[in-house]
């Protein structure tokens, strides 16, 4: 398993949007967790459901 990525690419504008959410300090998150995003760009917000990765 990895962790969730610490930016991602904003769907509105293309620039980079940053984790804001805190990630489990020991722990891996839970499949199902969300973690927030903020776009430095456009400031939209964008939540990411965190799955398991496939097998
Ligand atoms: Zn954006």
């Amino acid at each position: 398993m990895s962790l969730p990525p610490e930016s991602i690419v904003c769907v509105e504008c293309g620039a980079t949007a940053h984790l804001i959410s805190f990630l489990p300090v020991d722990e891996l998150p839970e499949p199902g967790t969300a973690f927030a995003y903020r776009c430095s760009d456009c400031m939209d917000r964008f939540d990411m459901v965190w799955e398991e990765e496939p097998e």
